[in-house]
Parts: C-alpha cells; sequence; structure tokens
C-alpha cells in the first residue's frame, strides 16, 4: 500500500513533449467565466472586469517537500493544488485557475503522470478552478513541481497579513497538529515497511491525521463562511508553516503583540492519543507542525456574536499592543513568549 507501485510504464519519450502535454491535459474543462483561452496558446488570456487579480506561487521538490514512497502521485497532484488555493483564500478571495508545471527524471512514465494530474483534476474540479497552461520539462533526478494560483476579489475585501489591530479576536479554522503527525505515522510505516516488506501497516486508527497529511483542503469553505456571515478578517494567513510562525508574521506585519491561550487551541482527539503514543506535547506539535492549510484571522470584537459557537471557527486569543510581545498562556497560566519553529525546508 506504501509503495506507488504501478505496474505499467510507458517511457515519456514514446508520447513527445506536445502530445504529453495533450494526453494529460484534454480532459480538464474550463468552468470559470474569466477564463477566456487556457492552455493550448503562448499564454493563457483572463479577464476579471473590475476585480482585482490575485496571484501565488508554490514549489515542492521530491525528496525536501514530499517522499513518493508513501505518498501516492494522485493524492501528491491534489495536494500541490491544495497548497496553493490555500494563498488565495488566505487573501479572501476565490481561486479561479491554476497553472501547473513539472520536471520528471526518466523514472517516470506516463501512467505516473496520469495519476498526479488525475489527483490534479479532481482538485480542479472540486474547488472549480480552471488549469489553464504549465510547463513540462525533464530533470536529472527526481519530479519538481511548480504551481501558479490566480484568483479575484474585489479590492475592499481582501485581507492581508498587516491589518490585526489590538483587542481584534484571533481565530482559528479547523483543528491543528493532525498533518504533522500523519507524517509521522507515515514515516514510522515506511521504516517497518523497509526492514519488513510483507509487513503492510494498518493506518485505520490514524486515519484523520494520514488524511490530513496526504489530503488536506484548503478552506474555501471558510472565506464563504466569513462572507455570508458578512465578517471580513482584520488580517489573514494560511497555516503553512505552524500556528506559531503564522501568528508572528501577523503580529509583526500589523506592529502588534497577541496572548494565545493554550487550552483554547483546538485539537482533534486523534491528535491528543497520537502526540501520547510518539511521546509528543500535543500544544507544541500544534504550535510547530506545518501543513495544516487552516486559516488563522483576526477579526473586530463587534464580529463576537456572528462566529461564536460556529463549529469550524475558534477563538484561541487576542491581539495586544505591540510592546506586549507575543505570549502563549499555558494550561498552568504562565506565560511565554511565542517562538518561531515553523517548517523550513532549508533546515533539513
Ligand atoms: P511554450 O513553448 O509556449 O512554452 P508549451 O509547448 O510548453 O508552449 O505549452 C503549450 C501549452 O500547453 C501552453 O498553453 C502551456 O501553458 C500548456 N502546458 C504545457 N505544459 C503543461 C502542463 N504540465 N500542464 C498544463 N498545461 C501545460
Ligand atoms: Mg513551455
Amino acid at each position: 500500500m506504501l509503495e506507488n507501485k504501478n505496474t505499467e510504464r510507458t517511457p515519456l519519450e514514446t508520447l513527445g513533449e506536445f502530445a504529453l502535454i495533450q494526453h494529460l491535459t484534454e480532459h480538464f474543462e474550463l468552468s470559470q467565466e474569466s477564463t477566456l483561452k487556457g492552455i493550448g496558446d503562448d499564454a493563457a488570456v483572463l479577464d476579471f472586469k473590475d476585480k482585482k487579480a490575485l496571484i501565488s506561487t508554490d514549489f515542492l521538490v521530491e525528496g525536501v517537500h514530499f517522499d513518493l514512497s508513501y505518498v501516492p502521485l494522485k493524492h501528491l497532484g491534489y495536494k500541490s493544488v491544495m497548497v496553493n488555493l490555500s494563498d488565495i483564500y488566505a487573501m479572501n478571495g476565490i481561486a479561479t485557475q491554476v497553472t501547473v508545471s513539472i520536471a520528471v527524471s526518466n523514472r517516470f512514465g506516463l501512467e505516473a503522470l496520469e495519476e498526479f494530474y488525475a489527483g490534479v483534476a479532481t482538485a480542479c474540479k472540486l474547488y472549480q478552478v480552471d488549469l489553464v497552461g504549465g510547463d513540462t520539462t525533464s530533470s536529472n533526478k527526481g519530479m519538481l513541481i511548480s504551481i501558479t494560483a490566480i484568483g479575484v476579489a474585489n479590492e475592499e475585501d481582501i485581507v492581508y497579513r498587516n491589518g490585526a489591530r489590538p483587542n481584534d479576536l484571533l481565530v482559528v479554522s479547523g483543528d491543528l497538529g493532525g498533518a504533522y503527525l500523519g507524517l509521522q505515522v507515515l514515516e514510522r510505516e515506511k521504516e517497518v515497511f523497509k526492514v519488513n516488506p510483507a509487513n503492510q501497516p494498518d493506518l485505520d486508527l490514524y486515519q484523520y491525521i494520514v488524511e490530513r497529511q496526504l489530503k488536506p483542503e484548503a478552506r474555501r469553505d471558510i472565506v464563504e463562511l466569513l462572507k455570508k456571515l458578512e465578517v471580513r478578517p482584520t488580517a489573514m494567513i494560511d497555516i503553512s508553516d505552524g500556528l506559531s510562525s503564522e501568528i508572528l508574521h501577523i503580529c509583526a506585519q500589523s506592529e502588534v503583540g497577541c496572548n494565545l491561550f493554550e487550552d483554547k487551541i483546538p485539537l482533534d482527539p486523534t491528535v491528543i492519543s497520537t502526540a501520547e503514543e510518539f511521546k509528543m506535547d500535543a500544544t507544541t506539535i500544534a504550535l510547530s507542525g506545518g501543513e495544516e492549510y487552516e486559516l488563522l484571522f483576526t477579526i473586530d470584537q463587534k464580529d463576537y456574536n456572528a462566529i461564536k459557537g460556529n463549529p469550524n471557527l475558534t477563538i484561541i486569543g487576542h491581539i495586544t499592543d505591540k510592546q506586549e510581545g507575543a505570549h502563549l498562556i499555558t494550561r498552568g497560566d504562565t506565560k511565554i513568549p511565542i517562538q518561531a519553529q515553523g517548517w523550513n525546508s532549508f533546515q533539513k
């Protein structure tokens, strides 16, 4: 189960670049009114009328950002798109198009790329974004993926990282720590598999967190929910590098401090039990574990009633004056400075 064991392997040279692009992209349909021209010319043509365009790009490198020994290619395609859509939602925008560029070594055959594009296609369909271009080339080693997401927003709806003000409430969507622990479980199973390939992993107990790692969902629903509730966050960011690191980005750019309450951080029961099993502290994981793709935002206190009790949203703290600094208030009521321990691919 852990290996991507495709039995068929059609070498990419048998198609050539143009036939390959054609083959991989022919079933993608265009659904956005703003897409005037998608794949097939020298450039895509988009028309956002009186709205602002949002653009965000990410690079994913095999061995640095993903490990194909336990990440199925279809999931990788899906996740690669999610990572980018998440950045558009973090601006309070709606994602409309993506471009997907890939470089692969001759280790990859057509079937592998078909799997990857099946994941891209599922993501595009579910999130209603059009694939409008990309580039395809070879690499000496491994797989590299670069995705650009494009979105739209009314100028007055765009939310930056720098708008938080003292007394605003600090809110997070979903729950935290799952993606990191899911990765720990997969890494552990990979080691077991290396020693005994006949040993098939039993991941049932860890289903939720493994899914958080392999198949994250960008929170378009939160952007829509906030619109419906008529709540415009004062600042927003997506959690790609860990809660503490993202909070510090908001504090630095908004020139404010904050108090984050440990007992308010939303944790799934699987996160609590798996953290115990790994002898790790669940709060530390929630603070430092990356790849959550939840939204972290601040709202004015007047909006408290609109969001209170919503099962998708948790108030985890509040914004203070800059001089007060950024602190975690622990369960034992001690105040400790928040440090960025986020994900850094250069530290590996
Ligand atoms: P160019 O020589 O202008 O770069 P290409 O032959 O690379 O053109 O691409 C032809 C068309 O196919 C363009 O619309 C391009 O955006 C699209 N395309 C190329 N590679 C991919 C890919 N991996 N995924 C999606 N679209 C792609
Ligand atoms: Mg090209």
